[in-house]
């Protein structure tokens, strides 16, 4: 089909063409001299992303998935206790990991649509008196569901119930597109992944640990090598890493962070609230609703829920056959029942007009009863009179 795919998913998101450009570069050494002044100020860099002053960033040759465990084994010894709600398919999948990594896991089942419920984490952790758990399992935005937890009241309720747990927080959809506090949130581990708000292929986990964190290191149990922690402290120290690095993947990181800096990170996060803002009014036009209970909006990713008697695989397949738009599926629970819009990473009001007006044509082809033109027309009022 002429003309380019549209790429609507979550993740991996629209590649800038500064940062394919930058990616396109020869091989080089990675233990030469001059390298740590390629390296260093990533790392630099990258906290300021994180937000945080006084923790340290890692690149690991991995993916976010890859910073669960890089959080898990680096930290905890088998047998901890470790608290997660599971509400989606990365939740869940968060859980599932930890079950195989020998922890003890208390899964809190949530209705898929909600996030972190602050008072039932509150009550669970003062009922912890002998501090068990040893570690939160957070999911910041959770990706199939299209739901954002308050991280900062997660934080708020660990100092309210005076528990001393870690707090890790999966912000593979978060970071770097929506507001995100290390530091000021008391976050002992943030995970991230290059594919989605830092607008590169998929291939680095992004994450970043408190000193607490570091310090956990010590007497940690559980088996790591690959991704330990301690051999990228020891390399990056001097601006190196413990193993080969993706050259191009860390020259399209120093562009993608200098156009994510330049911007400025308020701007950025400003820009995904109207994109994400201008979707919401399509979808409400179009008489349809998010999966997202209200206060749990996602910035990043909107779930669309289908009518009874309608398949949303079916939107999704003549969005990508007959308009060349790609949309994000529904995942385990809610497979068929949802589409998904992203509007993470190199976007804008124009762009995200396309996907509105793609997915109100597959609507239309597949019997919805919406009216033409009613979403876009919301979307565009909203763009206009907001830009
Ligand atoms: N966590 C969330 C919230 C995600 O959206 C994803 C992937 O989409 C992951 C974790 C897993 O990341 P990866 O696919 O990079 O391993």
């Amino acid at each position: 089909m002429a003309g380019r795919n549209h790429l609507y998913v979550p993740g991996p998101t629209n590649i800038p063409d500064e940062v394919l450009s930058a990616m396109h570069v020869p091989s080089e050494d990675h233990r030469s001299p001059i390298f740590p002044e390629l390296f260093k100020p990533l790392l630099e860099d990258l906290k300021k992303v994180f937000k945080t002053e006084t923790g340290h960033s890692f690149i690991f040759p991995a993916t976010g998935t890859a910073g669960w465990e890089i959080a898990l084994t680096n930290t905890l010894s088998p047998g901890d206790k470790v608290l997660i709600y599971r509400f989606g398919q990365f939740s869940h999948l968060w859980a599932a990991m930890a079950k195989r990594l020998d922890f003890e896991v208390i899964v809190i089942e949530r209705p898929w649509g909600e996030g972190i419920p602050l008072d039932d984490l509150e009550a669970r952790l003062k009922e912890d008196s002998q501090h068990e758990i040893k570690a939160i399992l957070a999911t910041h935005n959770e990706t199939a569901t299209g739901v954002t937890s308050d991280i900062g009241g997660v934080r708020k309720a660990m100092d309210a119930a005076g528990h001393p747990a870690l707090l890790f927080v999966d912000g593979v959809s978060s970071i770097a597109s929506i507001d995100f506090r290390m530091d000021e949130w008391g976050v002992d581990g943030a995970i991230s992944g290059s594919q989605k708000g830092f607008m590169l292929p998929a291939g680095a986990a992004l994450v970043a640990f408190s000193q607490k964190a570091i310090a956990a290191c010590d007497t940690a149990q559980s088996r790591r090598a690959f991704l330990d922690l301690k051999d990228q402290l020891a390399s990056n120290k001097d601006g190196y890493t413990p193993y080969t690095p993706s050259i191009p993947m860390l020259y399209g990181l120093r562009k993608a962070l200098d156009l994510l800096l330049e911007e400025g990170l308020e701007n950025v996060y400003a820009r995904h609230y109207r994109l994400a803002e201008g979707t919401r009014k399509a979808i409400a036009a179009w008489g349809l609703e998010l999966c997202a209970k209200p206060g749990f909006e996602s910035n990043t990713v909107s779930a669309v829920v289908v009518p009874a008697g309608k398949d949303a695989r079916d939107v999704i397949a003549t969005a990508y056959s007959k308009y060349n738009i790609s949309l994000g599926a529904g995942l385990n629970e809610v497979a068929g029942k949802v589409f998904r819009i992203g509007h993470v990473g190199d976007m804008n009001d124009v762009s995200m007009l396309g996907a509105i007006a793609g997915v109100e044509m597959a609507l239309l082809d597949n019997g919805f009863d919406i009216k033409a033109g009613s979403g876009v027309a919301a979307a565009i009022e909203y763009y206009r009179t907001t830009a």
